[in-house]
C-alpha cells in the first residue's frame, strides 16, 4: 500500500513539470543550424569538378556531365546519391568551390525499399525547404518567385 501511494506521488509530482518528450512525427522536430541533414544540390551552380565525388569516403555520389553548348566549361547532366551508404559527413559540401552542394536540416529519409534510398538529382534539387541559413543565398529564385 505504502509503494502505491508513493508510486502515484511521483506520478501525480511529474504530471505538473514540463514535457521532455515530443509529438514527433505529428510535429517536426526542428534540428539545429549546423545539423548535417540531406543534401540540397543546384544543377545551375556545379561546374562538374568531380571534387565531391573524389573525396566522399563511401564512393555513394555518382555524376556525369557534358560540354556547355554556349561556353567553355561542362554543365551536369546526373547527378545521384545513394543514401544507403552516405553518411552525411558534410566532406562534398565542404569541397565543393560552387556550393552547388549544401547541407540541410532535413533527416527525414524513412522509406519501404532501399531502391528509394538513390536519390537522382530532380530529388536533391527539391529538397530545398530546410537549407541551412549560412546556404540559403544558395537558392535561386525560381520564375513565379517561388524559391
Ligand atoms: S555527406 Fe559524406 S558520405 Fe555523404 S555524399 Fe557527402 S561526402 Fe559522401
Ligand atoms: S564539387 Fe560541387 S561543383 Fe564540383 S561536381 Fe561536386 S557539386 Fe558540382
Amino acid at each position: 500500500m505504502l509503494g502505491l501511494i508513493k508510486g502515484l506521488g511521483v506520478t501525480l509530482k511529474n504530471m505538473t513539470k514540463p514535457k521532455v518528450t515530443y509529438r514527433y512525427p505529428d510535429e517536426p522536430l526542428e534540428m539545429p543550424d549546423r545539423f548535417r541533414g540531406i543534401q540540397h544540390f543546384d544543377p545551375e551552380k556545379c561546374i562538374v569538378c568531380n571534387q565531391c565525388v573524389r573525396i566522399c569516403p563511401t564512393d555513394c555520389i555518382s555524376l556525369t556531365g557534358k560540354k556547355h553548348p554556349e561556353k567553355k566549361g561542362k554543365v551536369i547532366d546526373t547527378y545521384d546519391i545513394n543514401f544507403e551508404i552516405c553518411i552525411l559527413c558534410d566532406l562534398c559540401t565542404e569541397v565543393c568551390p560552387t556550393e552547388a552542394i549544401v547541407m540541410t536540416n532535413n533527416y527525414e529519409l524513412a522509406v519501404y525499399g532501399r531502391d528509394e534510398l538513390f536519390k537522382d538529382l530532380e530529388w536533391l534539387n527539391q529538397n530545398n525547404t530546410k537549407i541551412r541559413k549560412e546556404n540559403s543565398t544558395n537558392l535561386i529564385k525560381k520564375p513565379g518567385g517561388k524559391k
